[in-house]
């Protein structure tokens, strides 16, 4: 026997893709964005899958939402302290970008339909491109004023848009920031800073290295590492 899918409209969950799965012991669900995905032993009755919807059904689509990127409307807005980003319409008849210091604003004309799925894409790329403007006002600044005020020199900054890394520093001492680094609370994107900064004196993690930093950050290096897991690259 092997997997066999199928996707079904639950009346109060909705999109359920459900897999039927021989080596299956149990029923298992998760959220994904958008939809609901369970996973079934074969033989699975409708009303075991039914009772397991019930019972983990109304936590699972808030995470659905959660997982799902949010639609950009004339009612978005993303507000941190490094970062805003609205929308507002325009008698011009075209988009166009203003910006004011970590604030941008896209005009929209009036006859803008925001639900097509090449809108909504063209959308997100306007939101990073004005992420990046922003993060390159302020971040390669903030990274000069950190290493001034501490004693450290680096020989170069560049911006990358890098979900996978806040930063990152090379053996010439060459510093790579986030652009998403806008995002965190100034702390922590301080911290980031700080971090790499470190590199330039010792390149790796060890007893020194945290020592130098916790130099920088008043003794709070380790605590704010872990404040900074809980944070994503994300809007
Ligand atoms: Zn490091």
């Amino acid at each position: 026997m092997t997997e066999k899918k199928r996707v079904e409209q639950h009346p109060c969950y909705g999109e359920v893709h459900i897999t039927t799965n021989p080596r299956a012991r149990r029923i298992i669900l998760r959220a994904r964005a958008g939809f609901i995905e369970v996973t079934i032993p074969p033989y699975t009755t409708r009303k075991a899958l039914n009772d397991a919807l019930v019972k983990h059904g109304d936590k699972l689509l808030t995470q659905c939402r959660a997982n799902s990127p949010q639609t950009i409307g004339p009612d978005y807005r993303i507000e941190r302290e490094g970062f805003a980003f609205g929308l507002q319409p325009t008698d011009r008849g075209e988009f166009h970008i203003g910006y004011n210091s970590c604030e941008s604003t896209l005009y929209y004309p009036a006859s803008t339909t925001f639900n097509e799925p090449a809108m909504q894409e063209w959308l997100r790329r306007v939101r990073t491109t004005a992420l990046r403007k922003i993060a390159q006002k302020h971040l390669p600044q903030r990274l000069a004023q950190l290493a001034t005020q501490h004693g450290l020199t680096f020989s170069s900054v560049t911006l990358r848009d890098s979900h996978s890394r806040w930063g990152s520093c090379s053996s010439h001492r060459t510093i790579s920031l986030s652009i998403y680094l806008q995002l965190l609370p100034p702390h922590l994107a301080d911290y980031v800073m700080l971090h790499e900064l470190c590199h330039t004196v010792e390149m790796n993690h060890g007893e020194r290295f945290w020592k130098l930093l916790d130099s920088l950050t008043n003794g709070k290096a380790k605590q704010l590492r872990k404040e900074l897991k809980g944070y994503k690259t994300d809007f």
